[in-house]
């Protein structure tokens, strides 16, 4: 017998963004006819993340096309959305919930969908001038410090991640004079490798972008006591201080070092926090509680392997807000295992990298389809682990890596991955 939530009960869905609003949209297509009350933090209506280090920051978009869904969509979902309204905490048990306005609900299930937060660089006042990029507001106050800071505007972005990359690769482009600095020796290295790594961090030279890699930022302080009233946004040119001794001068800095789930809310709940919410195999984690998305731990089991995984991509939390919804429903006897092949892309220099699966970093690595160092900077390489196929990864040869998502699905050995390019065009 199901152990799942009233079909005419009553879900709450704390943060409003792609999970959350996936969410709601599962519990209805899983025939759910109570209640959906969704709470948000933010200002507006959920809207899309990735174009914002793209798009919205070059300006193609304007902010209103990020939109996932509106007022009129919603209504017709049946979704009583309360923006600008945060979840302060929550009795797992109870399945009780307290808003920042007081307000205490009772409900059948709970959706955990608070996503995460930019980590910021510890200290200074020129440190909190530094920007971030996760919201529409951050994306929005960037770009105005940038057109502010006029043509040739010195930028500095701290981290050479896929968000930093992306961030550095759409300022290059609006004619800004870029520099990346990263901690690590190679970029990348533990999410793709040393010599996939190498290779993405190489995009950035090839497209006039200085990177300093193995190098950490000591300090960020305004440029000097007499520039304080001189170019630049919110006051004076910044400077960058290096832990190598050497510093750079910014007019803008972005920050792109990694996220920290939004937990701090459960404290207190008889959740288990870690790293995110811990979640079982079908994203529970309590009965009546579930997670989805960035904030989200869940054991993943796949091919005989258990592993637990907190993933930050944008595919990984839609499917997850409707395995949720789907689990609420079905209840802990009967959900299903949320075993997905993840999937990521970014955009940086006009090209596309993606991947599919999850790479170790102790993984062999095997380049299938054109070079590392190729003039057009496209290829495609896999990865194995215990004799398996685990990931793939290519920039600018979508078709070629889509043809190793059914191996991942079916968990294929490492020499049918190895044979499945060969010979073809
Ligand atoms: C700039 C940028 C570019 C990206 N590009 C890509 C890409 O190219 N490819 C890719 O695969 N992924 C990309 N991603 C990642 C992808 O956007 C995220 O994985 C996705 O947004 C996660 O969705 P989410 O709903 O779990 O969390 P979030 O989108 O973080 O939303 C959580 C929401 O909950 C709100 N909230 C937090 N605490 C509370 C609370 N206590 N009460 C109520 N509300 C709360 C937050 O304010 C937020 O609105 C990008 C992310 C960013 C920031």
């Amino acid at each position: 017998m199901s152990d799942g939530i009233r079909r005419d009960g009553s879900v709450l869905i704390a943060g409003a963004s792609l999970a959350g609003l996936r969410a709601a949209q599962g519990l209805r297509e899983g025939g759910f006819t109570g209640s959906v009350l969704m709470v948000g933090e933010e200002l507006h209506y959920p809207y899309d993340r990735p174009p914002l280090s793209k798009q919205v920051l070059a300006g193609e978009w304007p902010p209103e096309r990020t939109a996932l869904t509106d007022r009129a969509r919603l209504d017709a979902l049946g979704v009583d959305l309360h923006l600008g309204r945060r979840a302060e905490a929550l009795d797992a048990e109870a399945r009780r919930v307290t808003l920042d306005d007081g307000t205490v609900l009772e409900v059948d299930g709970v959706v955990v969908a608070t996503g995460a937060r930019p980590r910021r660089l510890p200290g200074s006042d020129g440190a909190a001038r530094a920007a971030v990029v996760r919201t529409l507001d951050d994306a929005e106050r960037l770009r105005a410090a940038i057109v502010a800071a006029g043509p040739g505007c010195r930028v500095v972005v701290v981290g050479a991640g896929f968000i930093g990359s992306e961030v550095a690769a759409t300022c290059a482009g609006l004619g800004c004079a870029v520099s990346v600095v990263e901690s690590m020796a190679t970029p990348l290295a533990p999410a793709v490798g040393e010599r996939v790594g190498a290779a993405c961090g190489a995009l950035h030279a090839r497209h006039g972008v200085e990177l300093r890699t193995g190098v950490t930022v000591a300090d960020v302080r305004p440029q000097s006591a007499d520039a304080r009233t001189g170019a630049g946004t919110g006051g004076a040119p910044l400077e960058v201080v290096l832990g190598d001794g050497t510093s750079l001068v910014a007019d803008v800095v972005v920050v792109g070092i990694g996220v920290v789930a939004n937990v701090e809310w459960l404290e207190g709940s008889g959740l288990e926090i870690g790293d995110g919410v811990v979640c079982d195999h079908a994203l529970f984690a309590a009965d009546g509680v579930v997670a989805a998305g960035d904030v989200c731990r869940w054991t993943w089991r796949h091919h005989g392997e258990e592993e637990s995984a907190r993933i930050e991509h944008w595919e990984i939390a839609a499917q997850m807000g409707t395995a949720a919804a789907r689990s609420l429903l079905a209840g802990r006897r009967l959900a299903e295992p949320f075993d997905p092949v993840p999937y990521f892309w970014s955009d940086q220099y006009g090209l596309r990298v993606q991947m599919l699966g999850r790479p170790a970093p102790t993984d062999e690595v095997a380049v299938v389809d054109g070079a590392l160092d190729a003039e057009d900077a496209s290829f495609v390489v896999i990865y194995g682990r215990r004799g398996r196929l685990s990931a793939a990864l290519a920039v600018s040869r979508p078709r070629q890596l889509m043809a190793f998502r059914p191996l991942l699905v079916a968990g294929a050995s490492w020499e049918e991955a190895l044979g499945l390019l060969a010979g073809r065009a």
